[in-house]
C-alpha cells in the first residue's frame, strides 16, 4: 500500500481545503519553523485513529480543529482523507478488493468523530482493519517520530514485542482472537 495523497481541511494551520500529492517514493516536506510540516503527519496518524490528544501535541481532541488567527473565524470542523494505491492489495479486509482506498476522519466541535472508507460510513474499527499488519497505524513502526528510536530501543520487552509481530504479520490474528475472546 502507498499513500499517494492527503487532503485536509479545517485541521490545525490548514484552514482552507490543502491538497497534497506524493508522487515518488521519497518526497521531502522543507519549510520554516512553524509552517506546519509536523502537522501533516498529525493528521496522519489521526486518520488512522489516534485517540490520545497528547499523542496529537493537544489538550483535548478538538485541538484539532483549527482554532482561528487574527483575521480568521475558527473552523466548525476538521476533515482529512487520506487517499491509498492498494494495487500490491496488501489492506486487510473487505477493502482489499480496492485498487484505491481513501480513508477519511472528520471531526466537529460538537465532539463527533466519523470515519469513511471510500465514501462509506465506517467505524473506527473497520479503519484498523484495513492497516492491521501493515506497518501502518496511529503508533505503528511505519511513522517514525522524533524520540521514536529511542522509545524502541528502551522499550520493554513486552512492548518490543509488539512491534515484532506488526512486523511478522500476526498482530491481526491476535486482534481478532482477543475480540472473539471478548464476544
Ligand atoms: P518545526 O520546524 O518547528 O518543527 P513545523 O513546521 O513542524 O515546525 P507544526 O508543529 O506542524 O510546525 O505547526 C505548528 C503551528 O500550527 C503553530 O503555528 C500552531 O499555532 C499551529 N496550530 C496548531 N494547532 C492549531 C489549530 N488548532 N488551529 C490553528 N493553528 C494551529
Ligand atoms: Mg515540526
Amino acid at each position: 500500500m502507498r499513500l499517494h495523497s492527503i487532503k485536509l481541511s479545517g485541521f490545525k494551520s490548514f484552514a482552507d481545503p490543502t491538497h497534497f500529492q506524493l508522487p515518488g517514493q521519497l518526497v521531502g516536506v522543507v519549510g520554516p519553523n512553524g509552517c506546519g510540516k509536523s502537522n501533516i503527519m498529525d493528521a496522519v496518524r489521526w486518520v488512522l485513529g489516534e485517540s490520545k490528544a497528547s499523542e496529537l501535541r493537544g489538550e483535548s481532541m478538538q485541538d484539532v480543529i483549527f482554532n482561528g488567527s487574527g483575521n480568521r473565524k475558527p473552523a466548525g470542523r476538521a476533515s482529512v482523507e487520506l487517499v491509498f494505491d492498494n494495487t500490491d492489495a496488501r489492506a486487510g479486509g473487505q477493502w482489499n478488493q480496492f485498487s484505491e482506498i481513501a480513508v477519511k476522519r472528520v471531526l466537529t466541535r460538537d465532539g463527533t468523530s466519523s470515519y469513511f472508507i471510500n465514501n462509506q460510513p465506517v467505524r473506527r474499527r473497520d479503519v484498523q482493519d484495513v492497516f492491521l499488519g501493515t506497518g501502518l497505524g496511529p503508533r505503528a513502526y511505519a511513522i517514525i517520530g522524533q524520540g521514536t528510536i529511542s522509545r524502541i530501543i528502551e522499550s520493554r520487552p513486552e512492548e518490543l514485542r509488539l512491534f515484532l509481530e506488526e512486523a511478522a504479520g500476526v498482530s491481526k490474528y491476535k486482534e481478532r482472537r482477543r475480540e472473539t475472546e471478548n464476544r
